[in-house]
């Protein structure tokens, strides 16, 4: 069974840090006051962190925190096709925003241009809408969150 209990973010100082247990003794840490994240293998001593860190884009690796006991914080990234995308943008630690963009409908006549992968015939419901994208401050990150719907049980 999954638990979730709440704990002080040590990035922030939040209490809105989400721990989650998850399948394979994995542990997800996601705070919601500074949208930053980690989880148990994002530990000094994992090879996996290192594979990691060296993918991320350039910004994530300068803005990535390390808290006391060598767990790397790194900020998150939402992706969820019904309802939109919220992720960093930015030039430098000091002139960055988080980036959020909605879904909206895609019209009868332009679904063909959305085919689901791997299914003939099928088609998305939802695209990215790039004209509705709004910028949110660091400590806005629910609003952020909020704005693409995430805490609406229904859209
Ligand atoms: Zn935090």
């Amino acid at each position: 069974m999954p638990k979730d209990k709440l704990i002080d973010c040590p990035r922030c100082g939040s209490d809105a840090c989400y721990e989650t247990q998850e399948q394979y003794n994995l542990i997800n840490r996601i705070c919601y006051g500074c949208g930053f994240m980690t989880h148990n293998y994002m530990n000094k001593d994992s090879t996996f962190l290192q594979e990691q860190l060296e993918v991320l884009p350039e910004l994530y690796q300068d803005l990535t925190f390390i808290d006391d006991n060598g767990y790397h914080w790194i900020p998150s990234t939402v992706n969820l096709p019904d309802k939109g995308m919220v992720y960093i943008n930015g030039t430098s630690i000091e002139k960055w925003e988080w980036t959020a963009v909605p879904v909206t409908k895609i019209n009868e006549s332009e679904r063909e241009r959305f085919p689901v992968k791997g299914k003939p015939k099928e088609y998305h419901t939802y695209k990215m809408d790039q004209s509705l994208a709004k910028t949110f401050k660091e400590r806005d990150y629910m609003e952020a969150l909020d704005y693409i719907g995430v805490f609406n049980i229904k859209k």
